[in-house]
């Protein structure tokens, strides 16, 4: 074992201990409490299947008492100043950067996520509260628009208690990815995190407990058809936003249709990265190795497809095999590891299960394709461990290219011209992102008009840009976050028409 992986061992201990001395519960109204009439689970890391303490899964009592919380705050907090949110969204940043270590150490073991793309995950939230707090100022203004004899114009205001649902792949990320533009908007929160990866949902909330008034912040533990429902259900309640599942999407448009409310979806994708002939080798073959294998394929933006022209189709796969053959699996808190464990039993049997469904389709395991089940290095075998795997000889029709399996899994298929590209990479449910990787201008612009997705890249890998849109087409989602997107979701926005004092008022039963 390096000193570096014991090193961060023994500091996650030393954080996590608290955590598996006492059931982790609620953050309601300003206080921390287990809740009335929940149950407690056990929370399980990904590293070895061991339990990291008990979570209270809280009770539709404990959510009314969130939204309810949140809706008595919400004047108060909708009308402090932008410039006043600004500098405690900014204080909440500083906390953020301040405990990096131990949100890095905590995230990894919660939800298998390899340290190092872990490490800087507070240097990202705390950017993330530092753009929109910067915004939040200016979140009210409007347009102007003019007519002859009347003016318009528009103003903001926040739409009222929120409420937050988050995944378990990157959950601290995405938590202060949608997080902070409400809280800049005035609006206040009721979060819901991921009920296999709590943790790092609880040191938000006491961040919140050091920087926030009480109300603005409220954090219910629990399932998704439990306090989840709830939460879509509450009057209070005046929008949602999910990141999750298609069909979680489709379950909670449903559950809010009754009380109307707005709804933001970031759902699920199975998104193609096109390589053409003309392609620069060397970086096309990086940036597709990085966005399947990191983050353990748990990625929403992850290209899960390769789309290959046939004139370079050899020469590629054969060094991808080699790239995903070199691929480091390992224990999270392990600095070299390039591939964790994933983060829960049925999610790591339901990846492992597309092994045999690729076989039944006739695909070839290029690479890959197995369990790993006896101890070899720092790998416990009674974690989630598998090999990173690829696919090959596959077409579009298979389950391999159609499904969204959300791990460290490839499928590789072959085309022969710019129209069959487009075809296949357009025939599937999602419309999440895309990326094109040719050295011709025109073609990457005629792709990118015609690629249904939310987000192209082209010739990169995600990159991320806070004032940019973020969202899917399709079964991928609904709605935009990033920049003042956001802040259109957060917001009402109201029209003010104001006479100039010569038009006629129609005159109506005048003798
Ligand atoms: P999930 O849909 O199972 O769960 C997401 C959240 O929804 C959890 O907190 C869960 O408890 C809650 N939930 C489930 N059912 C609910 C209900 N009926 N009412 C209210 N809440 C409910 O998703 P997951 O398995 O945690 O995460 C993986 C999924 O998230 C993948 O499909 C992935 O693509 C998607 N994702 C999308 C994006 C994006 O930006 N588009 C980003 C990350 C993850």
């Amino acid at each position: 074992m390096s000193d570096t992986l014991k090193s961060n061992l023994e500091r996650a201990e030393h954080y996590l201990e608290r955590f598996k001395q006492q059931t982790t519960g609620h953050y309601i109204n300003g206080e921390f409490t287990l809740g009335q009439g929940g149950k407690e689970y056990d929370n399980y890391t990904p590293t070895d299947n061991s339990s990291l303490g008990k979570v209270m899964a809280g009770s539709v009592e404990d959510m009314n008492a969130a939204c309810e919380a949140a809706e008595a705050a919400f004047e108060s907090w909708s009308n402090t100043p932008g410039s006043e949110r600004k500098r405690l969204l900014n204080k909440f940043a500083d906390r953020l950067v301040e405990r990096a270590d131990e949100i890095a150490l905590v995230e990894s073991m919660d939800c298998g996520q390899a340290i190092r793309f872990m490490k800087q995950a507070a240097v990202r939230g705390a950017a993330n509260f530092r753009f929109f707090a910067d915004k939040a100022p200016e979140a009210q203004n409007g347009l102007a628009l003019h007519q002859e004899e009347h003016t318009n114009y528009t103003i903001r205001k926040a739409i009222g208690p929120v409420g937050i649902i988050t995944p378990w792949n990157t959950p601290f990320m995405l938590s202060t990815w949608k997080i902070a533009p409400a809280l800049a908007a005035g609006c206040t929160v009721v979060h819901k995190p991921a009920e296999l990866t709590p943790l790092s949902a609880y040191i938000l909330a006491e961040i919140a407990d050091e920087v926030l008034p009480k109300g603005v912040w409220n954090m219910v533990n629990g399932f998704g058809e439990g306090v989840g429902k709830r939460m879509t259900e509450h009057p209070a309640i005046k929008a949602v936003a999910l990141v999750g599942e298609t069909a979680t999407g489709s379950h909670i448009m449903r559950q809010g249709a009754d009380t109307l409310k707005r709804m933001h979806f970031e759902l699920g994708g199975k998104n193609p990265v096109i390589v053409f002939d003309d392609a620069d080798f060397e970086r096309a073959l990086d940036a597709v190795v990085f966005m399947i294998y990191s983050l353990n394929g748990q990625r929403c933006t992850s290209s899960s497809r390769l789309l290959i022209q046939s004139g370079i189709r050899d020469r590629f796969i054969a060094a991808l095999e080699q790239r995903v053959r070199n691929l480091r699996v390992g224990h999270s808190l392990d600095p070299e590891t390039e591939v964790g464990p994933l983060v829960a039993t049925e999610h790591y049997n339901k990846v492992l299960s597309y092994f045999d469904i690729a076989k039944q389709d006739g695909a070839t395991t290029a690479v890959g394709g197995r369990r790993i089940s006896e101890a070899q290095g720092n790998i416990n075998p009674a974690g989630n461990y598998l090999e990173p795997t690829l696919f090959t000889g596959a077409n579009n029709q298979m389950r391999i290219a159609q499904e969204e399996i959300f791990g460290p899994v490839l499928t590789a298929i072959s085309f022969d011209t710019e129209d069959e590209a487009v075809q296949i990479a357009n025939d599937t449910q999602y419309g999440l992102s895309g990326y094109i990787w040719t050295e011709n201008t025109g073609r990457a612009m005629r792709m990118a008009k015609q690629v249904e997705a939310g987000m192209l890249w082209v010739n990169s890998e995600n990159n991320r840009n806070l004032p940019s849109p973020f969202g899917g087409v399709k079964m991928s989602g609904i709605g935009r976050d990033g920049g003042d997107w956001s802040f259109d979701f957060y917001m009402e926005t109201k029209n003010v028409c104001i006479a100039h004092g010569t038009h006629r008022v129609p005159t109506l039963g005048k003798r």
